[in-house]
């Protein structure tokens, strides 16, 4: 009997030409300063990264593979980011649940570490899908509260992300727009007595965001890609990639 049109056994075959290619060495790829070595193969790495995909071509490297430093970066979130290439999920504990109970404080602020450092990782990889579902992975996790508290990112990790990205990062975007929805906002924008001090960019994107009037909700805006940075268009989006592959 021929096969049904809606057979229910899904046709897994793809071209081979497609297929990652074990038949390489890894390629050892050294992160952090002491350095952690982790030996990975080549078309893994070039799934998705820019960085990789020119560290690694033909063309970048005819003799051999160039040695593969970012002493800038971490371990753990390089550790992140290989999990999310073979298997297409952010393995970050949130701050929320049963796991988290009494230990709210320091998972909430290891929860912001590793999504900021994964962050800081996919802009030197090149990598928007990446950062595109770390944007996602944030604002999920900015919408969490625990009994009326909101699990919003705290002055230090503020200043860590605007340290460490550009004008026009998607993940500022993400910040300034939650905290112009934050019923607390004005805590934000009022000088105090901390001594650590907000960043001033943060202060005046937020101030810019809540003279705008835009009432548009935060969640709303991520479901449209607003904060994401891949090209025009949901197939573009690491979203429906990822659809397609299951
Ligand atoms: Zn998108």
């Amino acid at each position: 009997m021929p096969p049904q049109q809606n057979s229910t056994i899904p046709d897994l075959t793809k071209p081979a030409s497609n297929a990652y290619d074990f038949f390489k060495p890894p390629v050892a790829v050294s992160v952090g300063n002491p350095p952690t070595t982790f030996h990975v193969n080549a078309s893994i790495l070039c799934t998705t990264s820019g960085y990789f995909q020119h560290m690694l071509s033909e063309k970048g490297a005819p003799d051999k593979e160039p040695p593969i430093r970012l002493p800038q970066h971490e371990p753990a979130a390089f550790n992140i980011y290989l999990n999310w290439l073979h298997r297409g999920k952010l393995f970050i504990n949130k701050p929320t649940g049963k796991s988290a109970k009494g230990n709210e404080e320091v998972i909430r602020e290891s929860f912001w570490e590793n999504i900021l450092e994964s962050y800081f990782l996919g802009s030197k990889l090149d990598d928007p899908d990446f950062k595109d579902a770390l944007v996602d992975a944030a604002l999920l996790a900015m919408l969490d509260d625990d009994e009326g508290v909101t699990w919003y990112p705290g002055r230090r990790i503020r200043q860590r992300l605007y340290e460490r990205t550009t004008p026009g990062s998607r993940m500022r975007r993400l910040f300034v727009h939650m905290a112009a929805s934050l019923t607390n906002v004005k805590e934000l924008v009022r000088p105090n007595d901390d001594p650590l001090q907000e960043p001033l960019p943060f202060l005046q994107e937020l101030q810019r965001q809540l003279a705008s009037g835009e009432k548009e909700s935060t969640y709303e805006m991520g479901l449209a890609c607003t904060f994401h940075e891949h090209r025009a268009g949901e197939k573009n989006c690491y979203r429906a990639k990822k659809t397609a592959l299951i």
